[in-house]
């Protein structure tokens, strides 16, 4: 079946009991057993939960994985994740990550004594002089937050592997609707279901996705021992939203495509960070790994802080907001909000400069998205 079947039927038979088509939302804590250890397949929610076993199942089905993992949030599968890395080990990461994910890595490099090496592995050149000596993970955003830069998938992978890595793809900004890091040879792929998956600014979630039995194995013995699961709840809101997913994806990109336009055009923006824009190498790559470019722009506006802010200001339809992903437009001021957490020098060096802002295009009018940002940007 293509993907936009998948999205709406995949493991998600109607209820065998009752033929209800939606899955039900299981709240129960506690499964009756037979006799002593003799269950139905469930014992105890946060070890397995009947809705969120649908939805894992949807997870793996969608990212072409052999398993998926739910968790209570993307820190919280990221988290489980590097409870798998044993002290002394090496991390190698992309240096321009979600503000939150590099603030973990620093943690548990000062904690627990874990190396972690940032790079720009956009830069092949760079990725294989990293790579040169043995890791334990590989990590990469692409599209990365919030510079949208692309990391050449498939290349990274072959490179991480012969470096011993396992490769995890945080597909956040992609989602499995315009790429899908394990059939390019990624091991393992982490999701905020926060953003797009959810799709609705309603649920706080995270998932991984397992290429190897071997990882799927330990990874769901951590996800049970350390206990980061989402209530089954949070599991049905993720089920409802993904069933829209490809729909909301096409016009996300079409509402982007209206504002890159305004940007491009404009004398107050002195550069447009947007998946395929970088390029022709970058055009290529978009061909190659992804079936879209997504529905976040950044934008460096002129006048630095003071000119984001005036920005900011008259803003109408975008709504100033962490988090991205969502049906409604929502903007966001990288230095100040989402990446407030690395430090200036670090965040300025990446390029996460004070004018930056990082626009998450919605599903309203692209007309009306694209009049927004071009009236805003008037007064910069
Ligand atoms: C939001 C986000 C995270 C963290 O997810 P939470 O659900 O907020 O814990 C990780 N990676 C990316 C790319 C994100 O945008």
């Amino acid at each position: 079946m293509r993907f936009d079947t998948r999205l709406i039927h995949a493991r998600q038979a109607p209820d065998p009991a009752t033929g209800a088509v939606v899955p039900p939302i299981h709240l129960a804590t506690t499964f009756a057993q037979s006799a002593p250890n003799r269950s139905k397949g469930f014992v105890y929610s946060r070890s397995g939960n009947p809705t969120r076993a649908v939805l894992e199942a949807t997870l793996a089905d969608l990212e072409s994985g052999r398993r998926g993992l739910a968790f209570a949030s993307g820190l919280g599968a990221l988290t489980t994740l590097l409870e798998s890395v044993p002290s002394g080990r090496r991390i190698v990461a992309v240096d321009d990550l979600y503000g939150g994910t590099r603030r973990l890595f620093e943690h548990h490099r000062q904690q627990f004594g874990v190396e972690v090496e940032y790079r720009d592995l956009s830069d092949l050149a760079a990725a294989r002089e990293v790579l040169r000596r043995p890791a334990h993970l590989v990590y990469v955003e692409s599209p990365t937050n919030p510079l949208l830069k692309l990391v050449d998938l498939a290349a990274i992978a072959r490179l991480g592997h012969a470096a011993g890595a396992r490769i995890v793809v945080d597909n956040t900004f992609a989602t499995p609707a315009l790429q899908r890091p394990l059939e390019l040879g990624a091991d393992i792929v982490l999701h905020s279901m926060t953003k797009y998956l959810g799709g609705h600014s309603d649920v706080v979630g995270g998932a991984l996705v397992l290429a190897r039995d071997d990882d799927a194995e330990r990874l769901a013995w951590l996800q049970n021992a350390v206990g980061a699961v989402p209530s089954p709840f949070d599991c049905f809101l993720v089920l409802r939203g993904l069933h829209t997913l490809g729909v909301r994806m096409r016009a996300h990109e079409a509402s982007a495509a209206a504002v890159v336009e305004v940007v491009r055009r404009s004398r107050k923006v002195r550069a447009v960070h947007y998946p395929g824009t970088g390029g022709r190498a970058e055009a290529a790559l978009v061909r190659r790994q992804m079936s879209g470019r997504g529905g976040i722009v950044s934008i460096e506006v002129d006048g630095g802080g003071r000119g984001a802010r005036r920005f900011l200001r008259r803003l109408r339809v975008f709504t100033l907001a962490e988090s991205l992903g969502a049906v409604e437009s929502l903007v966001d001021h990288p230095a100040s909000m989402t990446h407030a957490s690395i430090p200036r020098a670090v965040r300025l060096r990446h390029g996460v400069t004070d004018g930056l802002v990082r626009l998450s295009c919605g599903i309203e009018d692209p007309a009306d998205l694209a009049e927004d940002v071009a009236q805003a940007l008037r007064s910069v």
